[in-house]
């Protein structure tokens, strides 16, 4: 393209600027259907995709390949918790599987508390703490000192590199040892902190970063903004904490005996039972010792041990006042004997958190915790905790527990738990790489959390939020499209939140208008459970919707994933012709969806489809003809919203009544 100027001047040099076209017939006009309108091209993989599948770990049906493989660790934490000093102390021993075809010489680990570090980068602002101090780092047995070359560890901001002192073999595994300590950071950390009563923790320890099949390691630095990726592992976890806290945790407790009372075991035991809602812990019960909370321990402080099996991380939250109400979910038959299954649920909340709803906490997560269980499969796990902590969690997710924060009402507490509850489904299981794809887990959940408020707040229409709030963005000009990672957008504006949460939640609601609630469900489920406790990229979530619905939606994917382009339909003219109505549909906007119209006559309504095929040969206008011009009092575009149309005072005509 860019040798075709040169091409041009020298033959201009040669004949005669002036004169040489003269010579020449004029060159035939380019055949262009319009160049008015940008049709979509194709989505492309990444050559990563491409070996990818070549090596079939991937697939272009949507399938984890059959030679798909992902890495995985067995960690031994144990940490002790000062609230006083709000210092944490930890050590873990982390046995690292190498299940990939290559090598290893190095590891890479994420010390994501490191946010907090003085000298970190940030694309936010927080409170500043020391980081996480690294007091020992061990490979193999064999302490490694701080350097930058031969073996040892060097950490870079929210990064450390770990060179091992000998190779790391396919199917071999690394054993680790580190210790740390860190200073909890205060209320106004995202996602954790404390308000000195109440503690959540979470990026505390230090966590192999994920190496896989399409990028190795995956080492995008943890600004503050863009969420995380990570691997599946196994935890055993020892937390010591005062007697009388109590402990909100991934997992499952496995010292009950140790830690509770007999009475908060008895209350435990009735809540499995039944359905009701039991106060574990009430006011008069915080503290340890006979009819208290927890036992008494020696130096006063007691060790809770958790256990979680193939989880992507472990997080947990402790207070001296929470309150502690449990129930179970009936989450459908997980495990295919034909019977109902049931999960834990718990929440802890501290008494002034009463006036923001938590005393329906349980009852909320009972709820959610059912509803997501029968509109994607059953939840998993033995139990799920909501904890009600910093202001700073606001909502935030992490492997059976969800952490939120501040001033609610009914409404708002619903929303965030059924927000966050989604999550156990994308990224908990279905572990997409939320740093550079926000959009597959938030926008999902955004998505599902719609559903869930639709299901128990009958006429309420969360999905007419997220369309509304994409709009009013849209209309500014100001949107930046989804397939970004999630650093790399203004920062201090709404533009990541509209891509990643409200636009792909849009952008749901518009396939399953486009495959049918029934073709979308079994597509969208299929792409679940294919990619449980995997680590799905976006072209197998593609794929999977492309191979389901049995056609190319490469258009959809690239109009509203890759670019802004805004949908506006719209009634052009309606005339008779020869004794027909001859409709114009206008396509005003960028982006090319059918048309699905209601053709009013009287008071029967008739449907008609433009497909999308003709924008995407370039057409701007369709005329439709009807029969019965008298008939027809109303012609709508998409009376149901299901597609995002910019400008809705165009979409409808009515017939002017005669006089
Ligand atoms: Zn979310």
């Amino acid at each position: 393209m860019r040798i075709l100027p040169v091409v041009v001047l020298l033959a201009g040099i040669v004949a005669g600027c002036a004169r040489w076209p003269l010579h020449r017939a004029a060159p035939a006009p380019v055949p262009t259907a319009s160049p008015s309108r940008p049709i979509p091209y194709p989505v492309f993989e990444t050559r990563a995709f491409t070996r990818a599948v070549e090596r079939g770990t991937r697939t272009r049906t949507g399938e984890p390949g059959p030679n798909y493989w992902q890495q995985f660790a067995r960690y031994r934490i144990d940490a002790e918790l000062v609230p006083t000093t709000s210092l944490l102390n930890g050590r873990e021993t982390v046995r690292y599987f190498n299940r990939s075809p290559d090598t290893l010489r190095t590891v890479w680990i994420y010390l994501n508390q490191n946010l907090f570090a003085p000298t970190a980068a940030r694309v936010e602002s927080v409170p500043v703490t020391g980081g996480m101090e690294i007091l020992r780092v061990a490979a193999w047995g064999q302490a490694l000192s701080k350097r930058d070359t031969g073996a040892g560890y060097w950490v870079n901001g929210t990064l450390m590199r770990v060179s091992l002192p000998r190779a790391l073999s396919p199917r071999d595994s690394l054993d680790l040892d580190i210790a740390w300590a860190f200073q909890v950071p205060p209320d106004g950390a995202p996602r954790e902190g404390t308000t000195g009563d109440v503690f959540m923790i979470a990026y505390w320890y230090p966590q192999l970063a994920v190496y896989d099949d399409l990028t190795g390691w995956q080492i995008d630095p943890y600004l503050g903004s863009a969420e995380f990726y990570m691997g599946y592992a196994d935890y055993e976890v020892g937390l010591t904490v005062p007697q009388g806290w109590l402990v909100g945790a991934t997992g499952e407790l496995t010292n009950a005996a140790d830690v509770l009372s007999r009475q908060t075991r008895d209350r435990l035991a009735e809540a499995r039972r039944g359905a009701s809602v039991v106060h574990v812990v009430r006011e008069q019960d915080r503290g340890a010792g006979a009819n208290k909370a927890t036992n008494t321990g020696f130096d006063g402080v007691v060790t809770w041990r958790f256990r979680a099996n193939n989880v992507r991380d472990f997080d947990w939250g402790a207070s001296s006042k929470f309150l502690w109400d449990a129930t179970i979910a009936v989450v459908g038959d997980r495990d295919a004997d034909h019977k109902p299954d049931t999960t834990v649920v718990n929440t802890f909340y501290r008494p002034e958190a009463r006036r923001w709803a938590w005393d329906k906490s349980a009852e909320y997560e009972r709820n959610v915790v059912e509803f997501l269980s029968s509109y994607l499969w059953p939840y998993p796990w033995q139990q799920m905790t909501a904890l009600e902590g910093p202001v700073s969690c606001s909502g935030m997710e992490y492997p059976m527990l969800t952490c939120i924060g501040g001033p609610r009402d009914t409404l708002s507490l619903y929303s965030v738990q059924v927000h966050e509850t989604a999550h156990m489904w994308f990224p908990m299981q279905v572990g997409s790489d939320e740093r550079r794809y926000a959009w597959q887990d938030e926008g999902l959940t955004r998505f599902n959390q719609a559903q869930g408020m639709q299901a128990y707040f009958k006429g309420y229409d969360r999905e007419r939020i997220s369309r509304d709030a994409y709009l009013a963005l849209a209309r500014t000009d100001s949107e930046v499209p989804l397939m970004r990672p999630g650093d790399q957008y203004p920062p201090g504006t709404p533009a990541y939140g509209i891509a990643s949460y409200d636009k792909m939640s849009t952008n749901m609601s518009a396939l399953r208008a486009l495959l049918g609630n029934e073709g979308f469900a079994s597509a969208y489920r299929t792409y679940g459970l294919r990619w449980v406790d995997k680590h799905p990229s976006p072209y197998d979530l593609f794929n999977t919707f492309n191979s389901m619905g049995g056609r190319d939606l490469s258009w959809f994917w690239r109009t509203w994933w890759y670019e802004t382009w805004t949908l506006d339909q719209a009634i052009g003219s309606v005339t008779t012709v020869n004794g027909k109505l001859a409709v114009t549909i206008e396509d005003r906007g960028l982006a090319p969806m059918p048309v699905r119209l209601s053709v009013t006559r009287g008071s029967r309504v008739e449907r008609r489809e433009i497909p999308v095929d003709v924008w995407l040969q370039g057409a701007r206008r369709y005329t439709l003809m009807l029969d019965d011009p008298a008939a027809v009092t109303a012609i709508e575009i998409d009376p149901e919203n299901a597609f995002p149309d910019i400008d809705r005072s165009n979409n409808r005509w009515v017939a002017r009544p005669e006089k």
